[in-house]
């Protein structure tokens, strides 16, 4: 590394060569840091200093940053084939196999690079096999950046019950046919699908709100879905971006025994490469062939990379070994913020679940919907946030975004980080 290249430098560079010094909207920081290395647990910027990571790239990582064995599996299918881009690859065969195995809904998988393509794909094929245009989506929910669902996530008070789009430039005529419902809302969306079911192509459920932190939905919600979606003709898509993998190898929906029409995976199913998934039946999913009067494409899917790492992740995961460990230790971490918060007079609650934690600066009450959220105290969750990076505990300096363990924490890691969070709390103003 030359000592030209600081943080502040290479952000500075940033800012004149790429939008905000970004590549995504979401990864905007307060201050100026450049990575320039990532490793098990830990981060490290251009200043050499070192953070324990529990951002995991907003889910991804789950197995520890640079993972030897999916590093390998990597080098060694790209060492073979790199891609083709014709027929098949015997990578993709095995992945699609080991997926049907795994996730309940799966007959036939598709792949793609990104869980925004996977969504998009999911829609096109509800409208298709349904011949109707309108869907519906909950507040506090994320599921990409196409226009017919890039709205509506953290919300300020005055937008909720109406339209929120994310960004300019986007289609109203394409956001005018999705329907904003609360989560967890049984009635709202059997009232809505009693007055306007057969307009309705698809339900579009995070099946956890993770992009809220750690919302859980009521155990008879997601089955009510099920029920409701089923009697109006309507697909019911499970997007698992974030719970796949994380939770379970078959997602949330082999945790509750509710299985959709369709699910959408990405995140930790390849620990950081890029791949995303769209599962479901083969009667729907095969409309997706030639013939089937659905197009679905892109030059880089099933790209080898991609699938190689999935392919060894999963391996990974197959013991279950992983998955106890970064329960296991979320779990400790969960109950110890809750307990220092506690001996310091502090409203705090810790929403968690598997290996996801998240702190809510309000006193503990049930969390249900995105509404429950206007408790939590933004300026204390931001401050402690940006306190915990400035500590060496990098918790990403935006409110209601969870941490992830991953198998790379140890309890020394846990312990470290809830010793740093009690000084931290105590000098909370
Ligand atoms: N669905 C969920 C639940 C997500 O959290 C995300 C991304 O954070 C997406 C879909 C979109 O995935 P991608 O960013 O890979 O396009």
């Amino acid at each position: 590394m030359t000592a030209t290249m600081t943080n502040a430098t290479l952000v500075e560079r940033a800012r004149q060569v790429i939008p905000g010094g970004v590549n995504s909207g979401n990864r905007v920081l307060p201050w100026p840091i450049a990575f320039v290395r990532a490793e098990g647990a830990y981060l490290f910027d251009a200043d050499d200093r070192q953070y324990l990571d529990y951002h995991a790239a907003f889910g991804p990582i789950i197995l520890g940053h640079n993972h030897p064995q999916v590093n390998a599996a990597v080098a060694e299918a790209m060492s073979r084939i790199d891609i083709i881009g014709a027929g098949v690859t015997d990578l993709e065969v095995e992945l699609a196999d080991r997926l049907n195995r795994h996730i309940p809904c799966a007959e036939r998988v598709l792949l793609t690079n990104s869980g925004s393509e996977a969504t998009y794909a999911a829609l096109r094929l509800a409208r298709a096999v349904t011949g109707r245009n309108k869907i519906i989506k909950f507040q506090g929910t994320y599921h990409g950046w196409h226009d017919a669902v890039l709205m509506n996530v953290i919300s300020p008070p005055e937008k909720i019950g109406q339209h929120d789009p994310l960004s300019l430039g986007m289609l109203p005529d394409v956001i005018r046919h999705t329907i904003v419902l609360p989560f967890n809302d049984t009635e709202a969306v059997a009232d809505t699908l009693h007055r306007q079911g057969e307009e309705i192509a698809a339900v579009l459920v995070e099946v956890i709100p993770h992009n809220i932190g750690c919302v859980l939905p009521r155990p008879e919600f997601l089955q009510a879905l099920r029920d409701l979606t089923r009697q109006h003709g309507v697909m019911l898509i499970f997007d698992e971006v974030i719970t796949g993998f994380r939770h379970a190898l078959g997602g949330y929906q082999s945790i509750v025994g509710v299985t959709p029409d369709l699910a959408t995976f990405a995140k930790a199913m390849a620990n950081g490469f890029p791949i995303a998934a769209l599962a479901g039946r083969a009667e729907l999913m095969d409309r997706f062939a030639p013939g089937g009067g659905v197009f679905f494409a892109g030059t880089y899917n099933g790209h080898s990379i991609g699938v190689a790492a999935a392919l060894a992740t999963i391996a990974e995961l197959e013991s279950g070994e992983v998955h106890a460990h970064c329960f296991a230790l979320a779990q400790i971490a969960a109950d110890g913020l809750m307990q220092i918060a506690a001996e310091l007079g502090i409203p705090l609650t810790v929403a968690r679940f598997g290996s996801v934690f998240v702190p809510y600066f309000m006193e503990p009450a049930p969390i249900e919907n995105y509404t429950d959220l206007f408790r939590n105290n933004t300026a204390r969750d931001l401050w402690f946030r940006k306190t915990m990076c400035e500590h060496g505990i990098f918790m990403i300096p935006t409110a209601l975004k969870r941490n992830h363990v991953s198998a790379a924490h140890t309890r020394a890691d846990i312990d470290r980080t809830l010793e740093i969070a009690r000084q931290v709390l105590r000098a909370m103003p």
